[in-house]
Protein backbone atom coordinates (compact mmCIF):
# COMPACT_ATOMS: atom_id res chain seq x y z
CA UNK A 1 0.00 0.00 0.00
CA UNK A 2 1.49 3.79 -0.66
CA UNK A 3 1.60 5.99 1.17
CA UNK A 4 -0.36 9.58 0.85
CA UNK A 5 2.39 11.20 -0.38
CA UNK A 6 3.27 8.73 -2.70
CA UNK A 7 -0.04 8.79 -3.54
CA UNK A 8 0.20 12.36 -4.17
CA UNK A 9 2.72 12.15 -6.51
CA UNK A 10 0.98 9.96 -8.83
CA UNK A 11 -2.23 12.28 -9.53
CA UNK A 12 0.62 15.27 -10.04
CA UNK A 13 1.79 13.48 -13.04
CA UNK A 14 -2.10 12.53 -14.28
CA UNK A 15 -3.34 16.15 -14.16
CA UNK A 16 -2.84 18.97 -16.12
CA UNK A 17 -4.11 22.81 -15.85
CA UNK A 18 -7.33 23.34 -18.08
CA UNK A 19 -7.37 25.17 -20.90
CA UNK A 20 -6.80 29.07 -21.04
CA UNK A 21 -9.88 31.46 -21.50
CA UNK A 22 -10.25 35.35 -20.62
CA UNK A 23 -13.00 36.70 -18.03
CA UNK A 24 -13.70 40.18 -17.08
CA UNK A 25 -11.25 41.43 -14.16
CA UNK A 26 -14.63 41.80 -12.02
CA UNK A 27 -15.29 37.80 -12.35
CA UNK A 28 -11.48 36.78 -11.68
CA UNK A 29 -11.21 36.43 -8.06
CA UNK A 30 -10.29 32.92 -7.80
CA UNK A 31 -8.96 32.18 -10.76
CA UNK A 32 -5.10 31.50 -11.85
CA UNK A 33 -3.22 33.59 -13.97
CA UNK A 34 -2.67 31.86 -17.60
CA UNK A 35 -0.66 35.19 -18.42
CA UNK A 36 2.05 36.87 -16.58
CA UNK A 37 1.15 40.68 -15.95
CA UNK A 38 2.97 43.44 -16.50
CA UNK A 39 3.52 46.66 -15.80
CA UNK A 40 1.99 48.97 -18.83
CA UNK A 41 3.99 52.09 -17.57
CA UNK A 42 6.47 53.19 -14.45
CA UNK A 43 4.11 52.74 -11.46
CA UNK A 44 4.01 55.68 -10.27
CA UNK A 45 3.79 57.26 -13.56
CA UNK A 46 5.34 60.14 -12.64
CA UNK A 47 6.91 61.91 -9.86
CA UNK A 48 3.69 62.16 -7.66
CA UNK A 49 3.50 64.15 -4.29
CA UNK A 50 3.08 62.03 -1.05
CA UNK A 51 1.49 64.55 1.05
CA UNK A 52 -0.19 67.35 0.84
CA UNK A 53 2.21 70.93 0.65
CA UNK A 54 4.53 72.89 -1.07
CA UNK A 55 6.52 71.72 -4.28
CA UNK A 56 9.99 73.90 -3.87
CA UNK A 57 13.32 74.08 -4.37
CA UNK A 58 14.87 72.00 -1.65
CA UNK A 59 18.31 74.99 -1.77
CA UNK A 60 15.77 77.72 -1.36
CA UNK A 61 15.48 76.01 2.43
CA UNK A 62 18.73 75.92 3.47
CA UNK A 63 18.12 78.69 6.14
CA UNK A 64 14.95 78.70 7.43
CA UNK A 65 12.26 79.78 7.91
CA UNK A 66 12.25 81.46 5.07
CA UNK A 67 9.52 82.65 2.40
CA UNK A 68 8.54 81.90 -0.64
CA UNK A 69 6.20 83.01 -3.27
CA UNK A 70 3.24 80.68 -4.21
CA UNK A 71 3.01 80.76 -8.24
CA UNK A 72 0.04 78.32 -8.36
CA UNK A 73 -1.63 75.07 -7.56
CA UNK A 74 -1.97 71.56 -8.23
CA UNK A 75 -3.87 68.99 -6.94
CA UNK A 76 -4.21 65.00 -7.81
CA UNK A 77 -5.90 64.89 -11.76
CA UNK A 78 -4.60 68.09 -12.71
CA UNK A 79 -2.31 68.31 -15.43
CA UNK A 80 -0.70 71.21 -14.64
CA UNK A 81 3.17 71.91 -15.39
CA UNK A 82 3.47 75.35 -14.11
CA UNK A 83 7.70 75.55 -13.32
CA UNK A 84 8.85 76.15 -9.85
CA UNK A 85 11.89 78.70 -9.98
CA UNK A 86 14.41 79.62 -7.22
CA UNK A 87 12.13 81.78 -4.42
CA UNK A 88 8.69 80.53 -5.88
CA UNK A 89 6.91 77.57 -5.00
CA UNK A 90 3.19 75.90 -6.29
CA UNK A 91 1.14 74.49 -3.46
CA UNK A 92 0.56 70.70 -4.16
CA UNK A 93 -1.76 68.22 -2.88
CA UNK A 94 -0.96 64.19 -2.38
CA UNK A 95 -1.25 62.28 -5.21
CA UNK A 96 -0.28 65.28 -8.43
CA UNK A 97 2.48 65.32 -10.11
CA UNK A 98 5.67 67.22 -8.89
CA UNK A 99 6.13 70.22 -11.10
CA UNK A 100 8.91 70.73 -12.85
CA UNK A 101 11.56 72.68 -11.16
CA UNK A 102 10.73 71.33 -7.83
CA UNK A 103 12.97 68.36 -6.24
CA UNK A 104 11.23 68.31 -2.64
CA UNK A 105 7.46 68.70 -1.67
CA UNK A 106 7.67 70.25 2.19
CA UNK A 107 4.72 69.14 4.38
CA UNK A 108 1.73 71.93 4.73
CA UNK A 109 2.23 71.49 8.58
CA UNK A 110 5.63 73.21 8.75
CA UNK A 111 4.36 75.83 6.93
CA UNK A 112 2.16 78.60 7.04
CA UNK A 113 0.54 80.69 3.99
CA UNK A 114 -0.50 84.77 3.78
CA UNK A 115 -1.05 86.60 0.98
CA UNK A 116 0.63 84.42 -1.95
CA UNK A 117 3.43 84.06 0.33
CA UNK A 118 4.26 81.05 2.28
CA UNK A 119 6.76 80.80 5.29
CA UNK A 120 8.47 77.53 5.50
CA UNK A 121 9.81 76.67 8.72
CA UNK A 122 11.80 73.32 8.43
CA UNK A 123 14.63 72.51 5.61
CA UNK A 124 13.83 69.62 3.11
CA UNK A 125 16.14 67.42 1.58
CA UNK A 126 16.05 66.23 -2.36
CA UNK A 127 13.25 64.26 -3.32
CA UNK A 128 11.50 65.08 0.37
CA UNK A 129 7.87 63.55 0.64
CA UNK A 130 7.80 62.50 -3.41
CA UNK A 131 7.16 59.21 -4.68
CA UNK A 132 9.57 58.86 -8.10
CA UNK A 133 8.38 57.77 -10.84
CA UNK A 134 8.95 54.21 -11.53
CA UNK A 135 10.12 53.14 -8.08
CA UNK A 136 7.52 50.53 -7.40
CA UNK A 137 7.74 49.09 -10.61
CA UNK A 138 9.69 49.95 -14.28
CA UNK A 139 7.40 49.60 -17.20
CA UNK A 140 7.12 45.78 -18.95
CA UNK A 141 8.14 44.63 -15.20
CA UNK A 142 6.66 41.34 -14.08
CA UNK A 143 4.23 41.60 -11.71
CA UNK A 144 2.32 38.60 -10.91
CA UNK A 145 3.35 35.63 -12.19
CA UNK A 146 1.31 32.97 -14.20
CA UNK A 147 -0.62 30.64 -11.73
CA UNK A 148 -0.94 33.62 -9.44
CA UNK A 149 -4.54 32.98 -7.73
CA UNK A 150 -6.88 36.42 -8.14
CA UNK A 151 -7.35 37.65 -4.48
CA UNK A 152 -8.24 41.40 -3.40
CA UNK A 153 -4.67 42.69 -3.69
CA UNK A 154 -3.94 40.74 -7.11
CA UNK A 155 -7.27 42.33 -8.38
CA UNK A 156 -6.21 45.65 -7.72
CA UNK A 157 -2.52 45.16 -9.65
CA UNK A 158 -4.21 43.85 -12.12
CA UNK A 159 -6.44 47.10 -12.21
CA UNK A 160 -3.60 49.33 -11.76
CA UNK A 161 -1.98 48.33 -15.01
CA UNK A 162 -5.09 48.15 -17.28
CA UNK A 163 -5.65 44.36 -17.20
CA UNK A 164 -9.94 44.72 -17.64
CA UNK A 165 -9.35 41.09 -18.87
CA UNK A 166 -7.77 38.41 -17.63
CA UNK A 167 -6.36 35.30 -19.20
CA UNK A 168 -7.03 32.33 -16.22
CA UNK A 169 -7.35 28.89 -16.25
CA UNK A 170 -10.71 27.33 -16.43
CA UNK A 171 -11.59 25.93 -13.16
CA UNK A 172 -12.94 22.14 -13.47
CA UNK A 173 -16.84 21.00 -13.30
CA UNK A 174 -17.18 18.46 -10.49
CA UNK A 175 -19.94 15.58 -10.14
CA UNK A 176 -20.80 13.83 -6.94
CA UNK A 177 -22.19 10.81 -6.97
CA UNK A 178 -23.54 9.34 -3.37
CA UNK A 179 -23.61 5.56 -3.11
CA UNK A 180 -25.59 3.63 -0.33
CA UNK A 181 -28.86 2.22 -0.63
CA UNK A 182 -29.56 3.29 2.77
CA UNK A 183 -29.18 6.88 1.98
CA UNK A 184 -31.94 9.12 2.26
CA UNK A 185 -31.85 12.91 1.27
CA UNK A 186 -31.96 15.59 4.00
CA UNK A 187 -35.48 16.49 4.57
CA UNK A 188 -36.62 12.93 3.92
CA UNK A 189 -38.08 11.11 6.86
CA UNK A 190 -35.86 8.31 8.05
CA UNK A 191 -36.55 4.81 9.84
CA UNK A 192 -33.77 3.65 12.01
CA UNK A 193 -32.08 1.70 9.08
CA UNK A 194 -31.42 4.49 6.82
CA UNK A 195 -28.91 7.34 6.91
CA UNK A 196 -29.44 10.88 5.92
CA UNK A 197 -27.25 11.62 3.13
CA UNK A 198 -24.16 13.81 4.58
CA UNK A 199 -21.65 13.80 2.58
CA UNK A 200 -23.19 15.43 -0.72
CA UNK A 201 -24.04 18.31 1.19
CA UNK A 202 -20.76 18.69 3.15
CA UNK A 203 -18.73 17.47 -0.40
CA UNK A 204 -20.45 20.07 -2.19
CA UNK A 205 -19.88 23.27 0.55
CA UNK A 206 -16.25 21.70 0.73
CA UNK A 207 -16.05 22.79 -3.07
CA UNK A 208 -17.89 25.84 -3.05
CA UNK A 209 -15.75 27.04 0.38
CA UNK A 210 -12.20 26.56 -1.60
CA UNK A 211 -13.81 28.35 -4.14
CA UNK A 212 -14.79 25.88 -6.86
CA UNK A 213 -18.41 27.10 -6.50
CA UNK A 214 -21.36 25.06 -5.80
CA UNK A 215 -22.05 21.75 -7.08
CA UNK A 216 -25.14 19.45 -6.77
CA UNK A 217 -25.27 15.90 -5.67
CA UNK A 218 -27.07 12.69 -6.51
CA UNK A 219 -27.49 9.67 -5.14
CA UNK A 220 -27.32 6.30 -6.66
CA UNK A 221 -28.26 2.96 -5.50
CA UNK A 222 -25.66 0.25 -4.84
CA UNK A 223 -26.42 -1.41 -8.69
CA UNK A 224 -23.05 -1.85 -11.07
CA UNK A 225 -25.59 -1.14 -14.03
CA UNK A 226 -26.79 2.34 -12.40
CA UNK A 227 -22.82 3.20 -11.19
CA UNK A 228 -21.63 2.59 -14.61
CA UNK A 229 -24.36 4.81 -16.52
CA UNK A 230 -24.04 7.52 -13.50
CA UNK A 231 -20.32 8.09 -14.27
CA UNK A 232 -20.28 7.75 -18.06
CA UNK A 233 -23.14 10.49 -17.89
CA UNK A 234 -21.43 12.32 -15.23
CA UNK A 235 -17.66 12.18 -17.27
CA UNK A 236 -19.55 13.49 -20.23
CA UNK A 237 -19.94 16.81 -18.76
CA UNK A 238 -17.26 17.28 -15.49
CA UNK A 239 -13.35 17.21 -15.07
CA UNK A 240 -13.83 15.15 -12.27
CA UNK A 241 -15.91 13.20 -10.58
CA UNK A 242 -16.18 12.10 -6.79
CA UNK A 243 -18.24 9.26 -5.53
CA UNK A 244 -18.71 8.79 -1.92
CA UNK A 245 -18.72 5.40 -0.75
CA UNK A 246 -19.15 1.63 -1.71
CA UNK A 247 -15.25 1.80 -2.11
CA UNK A 248 -14.55 -0.74 -0.10
CA UNK A 249 -14.09 -4.35 -0.11
CA UNK A 250 -17.76 -4.84 0.97
CA UNK A 251 -20.33 -7.08 -1.34
CA UNK A 252 -22.30 -3.80 -2.27
CA UNK A 253 -19.31 -2.17 -3.38
CA UNK A 254 -19.34 -1.77 -6.82
CA UNK A 255 -17.54 1.81 -7.38
CA UNK A 256 -14.25 0.09 -8.69
CA UNK A 257 -15.96 -2.02 -11.04
CA UNK A 258 -17.99 0.55 -12.58
CA UNK A 259 -14.94 2.98 -12.61
CA UNK A 260 -13.00 -0.22 -15.16
CA UNK A 261 -16.47 -1.14 -16.90
CA UNK A 262 -16.30 2.97 -18.20
CA UNK A 263 -12.48 2.09 -19.41
CA UNK A 264 -11.35 4.45 -16.52
CA UNK A 265 -7.78 3.67 -15.28
CA UNK A 266 -7.50 3.04 -11.82
CA UNK A 267 -4.33 4.31 -10.64
CA UNK A 268 -4.48 3.55 -7.24
CA UNK A 269 -6.65 2.17 -4.41
CA UNK A 270 -6.08 1.55 -0.84
CA UNK A 271 -3.45 3.71 0.62
CA UNK A 272 -1.54 3.76 4.40
CA UNK A 273 -3.39 6.55 6.07
CA UNK A 274 -6.74 6.76 8.33
CA UNK A 275 -9.52 7.60 8.01
CA UNK A 276 -9.05 7.07 4.21
CA UNK A 277 -7.57 3.74 3.21
CA UNK A 278 -9.77 2.60 0.36
CA UNK A 279 -9.52 5.77 -1.40
CA UNK A 280 -9.37 5.22 -4.95
CA UNK A 281 -8.30 7.17 -7.68
CA UNK A 282 -8.60 6.30 -11.39
CA UNK A 283 -8.32 8.12 -15.15
CA UNK A 284 -10.49 8.78 -17.80
CA UNK A 285 -9.03 10.09 -21.49
CA UNK A 286 -9.37 13.79 -22.26
CA UNK A 287 -8.09 14.89 -18.37
CA UNK A 288 -10.48 13.64 -16.88
CA UNK A 289 -10.44 12.09 -13.22
CA UNK A 290 -12.37 10.01 -10.49
CA UNK A 291 -12.30 9.77 -7.06
CA UNK A 292 -13.70 6.53 -4.66
CA UNK A 293 -13.72 8.41 -1.44
CA UNK A 294 -14.40 6.31 1.44
CA UNK A 295 -18.24 6.52 2.76
CA UNK A 296 -17.61 7.43 6.50
CA UNK A 297 -18.17 10.97 6.56
CA UNK A 298 -15.01 12.24 8.29
CA UNK A 299 -12.80 9.58 5.46
CA UNK A 300 -14.29 11.19 2.34
CA UNK A 301 -13.64 14.38 3.85
CA UNK A 302 -10.30 13.42 4.43
CA UNK A 303 -9.81 12.11 1.36
CA UNK A 304 -10.89 15.23 -0.25
CA UNK A 305 -8.55 17.29 1.37
CA UNK A 306 -5.41 15.05 0.74
CA UNK A 307 -6.17 14.37 -2.75
CA UNK A 308 -8.98 16.04 -4.12
CA UNK A 309 -8.78 19.58 -3.76
CA UNK A 310 -4.97 19.67 -4.40
CA UNK A 311 -5.93 17.57 -7.66
CA UNK A 312 -8.35 20.33 -8.51
CA UNK A 313 -6.26 23.61 -7.59
CA UNK A 314 -3.88 21.86 -10.26
CA UNK A 315 -6.26 21.84 -12.97
CA UNK A 316 -7.08 25.14 -11.90
CA UNK A 317 -3.93 26.57 -13.00
CA UNK A 318 -2.32 26.72 -9.49
CA UNK A 319 1.46 25.70 -9.48
CA UNK A 320 1.97 22.14 -8.24
CA UNK A 321 4.05 22.93 -5.23
CA UNK A 322 1.23 25.51 -3.81
CA UNK A 323 -1.83 22.29 -4.48
CA UNK A 324 -1.29 20.82 -1.46
CA UNK A 325 -0.69 22.86 1.61
CA UNK A 326 -0.34 22.37 4.97
CA UNK A 327 1.51 24.38 7.79
CA UNK A 328 3.89 23.23 10.38
CA UNK A 329 1.96 24.13 13.80
CA UNK A 330 3.23 22.82 17.58
CA UNK A 331 1.37 20.34 18.96
CA UNK A 332 -1.17 22.04 22.13
CA UNK A 333 -1.15 18.53 23.44
CA UNK A 334 0.66 15.54 23.45
CA UNK A 335 -1.09 12.92 21.29
CA UNK A 336 -1.06 9.18 20.67
CA UNK A 337 -1.39 7.37 17.10
CA UNK A 338 -1.32 3.30 16.09
CA UNK A 339 1.60 3.89 13.69
CA UNK A 340 2.37 1.65 10.46
CA UNK A 341 -0.06 3.94 8.68
CA UNK A 342 -0.41 7.76 8.47
CA UNK A 343 -2.76 8.79 10.93
CA UNK A 344 -4.98 11.74 9.97
CA UNK A 345 -6.56 13.33 13.02
CA UNK A 346 -8.58 16.08 13.82
CA UNK A 347 -7.68 19.19 15.48
CA UNK A 348 -8.34 23.04 15.87
CA UNK A 349 -6.22 25.88 15.68
CA UNK A 350 -5.74 27.73 19.13
CA UNK A 351 -3.64 30.39 19.87
CA UNK A 352 -0.75 29.19 22.03
CA UNK A 353 1.45 30.69 24.67
CA UNK A 354 4.03 30.80 21.91
CA UNK A 355 1.58 31.55 18.84
CA UNK A 356 -0.56 29.10 17.00
CA UNK A 357 -0.85 25.47 17.97
CA UNK A 358 -2.74 22.50 16.71
CA UNK A 359 -5.04 20.88 19.31
CA UNK A 360 -6.08 17.33 18.39
CA UNK A 361 -9.91 17.17 18.22
CA UNK A 362 -10.94 13.45 20.18
CA UNK A 363 -12.84 11.54 17.75
CA UNK A 364 -14.44 7.95 17.97
CA UNK A 365 -13.99 6.56 15.01
CA UNK A 366 -14.02 7.93 11.23
CA UNK A 367 -18.13 7.96 11.34
CA UNK A 368 -17.75 10.67 13.86
CA UNK A 369 -18.83 13.53 11.73
CA UNK A 370 -19.86 15.07 15.42
CA UNK A 371 -16.22 16.12 16.21
CA UNK A 372 -15.58 16.99 12.89
CA UNK A 373 -17.78 19.97 13.65
CA UNK A 374 -15.23 21.40 16.17
CA UNK A 375 -12.15 20.96 14.16
CA UNK A 376 -10.16 23.51 11.53
CA UNK A 377 -8.51 20.46 9.86
CA UNK A 378 -6.27 17.24 10.63
CA UNK A 379 -2.81 16.95 12.18
CA UNK A 380 -0.74 14.49 10.07
CA UNK A 381 1.00 11.73 11.92
CA UNK A 382 3.46 9.88 10.56
CA UNK A 383 3.45 6.24 10.14
CA UNK A 384 6.59 5.10 12.02
CA UNK A 385 5.69 6.67 15.32
CA UNK A 386 3.11 6.34 17.93
CA UNK A 387 3.78 9.13 20.80
CA UNK A 388 3.85 12.53 19.70
CA UNK A 389 4.84 15.01 22.27
CA UNK A 390 3.11 18.77 23.20
CA UNK A 391 5.27 21.14 21.61
CA UNK A 392 6.34 18.86 18.89
CA UNK A 393 5.89 20.29 15.25
CA UNK A 394 3.70 18.52 13.08
CA UNK A 395 1.96 19.10 9.39
CA UNK A 396 -1.18 20.73 9.75
CA UNK A 397 -4.01 20.49 6.94
CA UNK A 398 -6.32 22.43 7.28
CA UNK A 399 -9.86 21.76 6.01
CA UNK A 400 -11.10 25.76 6.23
CA UNK A 401 -10.25 28.85 5.25
CA UNK A 402 -8.87 30.19 8.16
CA UNK A 403 -9.56 34.09 9.10
P1 LIG B 1 -19.31 2.39 2.43
O1 LIG B 1 -17.93 2.91 2.11
O2 LIG B 1 -20.25 2.50 1.30
O3 LIG B 1 -19.22 1.01 2.99
O4 LIG B 1 -19.86 3.33 3.58
C1 LIG B 1 -19.20 3.34 4.83
C2 LIG B 1 -20.09 3.98 5.86
O5 LIG B 1 -20.34 5.32 5.50
C3 LIG B 1 -21.46 3.32 5.99
O6 LIG B 1 -21.80 3.30 7.35
C4 LIG B 1 -22.35 4.25 5.24
O7 LIG B 1 -23.68 4.19 5.69
C5 LIG B 1 -21.73 5.60 5.48
N1 LIG B 1 -22.02 6.48 4.37
C6 LIG B 1 -21.85 6.17 3.07
N2 LIG B 1 -22.23 7.21 2.28
C7 LIG B 1 -22.65 8.19 3.12
C8 LIG B 1 -23.18 9.48 2.92
N3 LIG B 1 -23.33 9.99 1.67
N4 LIG B 1 -23.52 10.23 3.99
C9 LIG B 1 -23.36 9.72 5.22
N5 LIG B 1 -22.87 8.50 5.48
C10 LIG B 1 -22.51 7.73 4.44
MG1 LIG C 1 -22.02 1.72 0.85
Amino acid sequence: MITPGEAWAIILKQVRPLKAVRVPLADALGYCLAEEVRADRDLPPADRASMDGYAVQHEDLQETPCTLRVIGEVAAGSASRRRVESGTCVRILTGANVPPGADAVVMVEDTQENGGLVTIHSPASRGANIHPRGEDARKETSLLPRGARIDAMRAGVCAAVGKASLKVHARPEVAILCTGSELRAVADRVRPHEIRNSNGPALSAALAQWGFGASGYRSVADEPGVLVAALSRALARHEVVLFTGGVSVGKYDYVREAVEATGAKVQFHRLRMRPGRPTLYATAAHNRHVFGLPGNPLSSLTAFHEFVLPALRRLAGCPAEECRTAWMLPLAESVEAEGGFVRCALARVVMGEHGLAAAPVPFRSSADLVSAGHADGVVLLPPERTRFAAGESVAFRPWRPLP
